[in-house]
């Protein structure tokens, strides 16, 4: 069988209504499509050195919070960087873990279409950042192509239903403006999103924001 291995940033355990339902473990990952103006994480997620693990590998350190994950919904969360560029790792890995436990992908859907096939039946929330649904303000903060995103949107909607996505629309400092924000949020319900979030980058250093 081929090696399919996870470049492995960090774990974060015991995370609560940041990202997916109940208790979850983030697991962040290297590797990133879009070049975004205020990344955090720019040059660590091209940073080729980070451990490359295996789902079981995986496996063996997330499930001590096995009871957290039952009790609460709650389970892991993929999460980097672009986290399915590594569809194929999620695939696998949900074959491993007990059915109760959650799956949620963070992503900004820049990812070919096969990808987001890949882990359609892998994955049970889809946490979608858009950045703006303004085509020209997308590839001027991102560097990536709008059209990409948006087909991956619609495909997400029509397979996997409003239901298993959450779409969160930033208010991007020097970028957009509240106004923007909101006709962000207009296009994304009219396309038939139903869960979405409207918040604000906060930079706090000069190299970029947290979020
Ligand atoms: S999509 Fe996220 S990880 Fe990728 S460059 Fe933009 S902010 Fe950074």
């Amino acid at each position: 069988m081929d090696d399919v291995r996870y470049p492995l940033l960090s774990l974060s355990r015991l995370r609560m209504g940041t990202d997916g339902n109940g208790v979850t473990t983030l697991v962040a990952g290297a590797g990133c499509p879009l070049h975004c103006r205020w990344c955090i994480n720019g040059r660590l997620l091209r940073d080729p050195q980070p451990e490359r693990i295996t789902p079981e590998e995986l496996l063996e350190r997330v499930k001590v919070d096995d009871l957290y994950f039952r009790a609460t919904g709650g389970g892991i969360t993929f999460g980097g960087g672009e986290s399915l560029l590594h569809a194929e790792f999620i695939r696998r890995f949900r074959e491993l873990i007990p059915a109760e436990w959650k799956v949620s992908a963070e992503t900004s859907l820049a990812v070919p279409e096969e990808q987001l096939l890949t882990v359609l039946c892998a994955v049970d929330l889809f946490i979608v950042d858009c950045k703006d649904m303004n085509e020209e303000t997308y590839r001027r903060y991102t560097g990536g192509e709008f059209s990409l995103m948006e087909s991956n949107l619609r495909l997400l909607l029509r397979t996997a239903g409003p239901e298993r996505l959450f779409v969160r629309v930033p208010r991007i400092p020097e970028y957009n403006t509240e106004e923007d924000q909101g006709r962000s949020a207009d296009k994304l319900r009219k396309m038939g999103v139903t869960n979405l979030e409207l918040f604000e980058y906060v930079i706090r250093e000069k190299n970029g924001p947290v979020r």
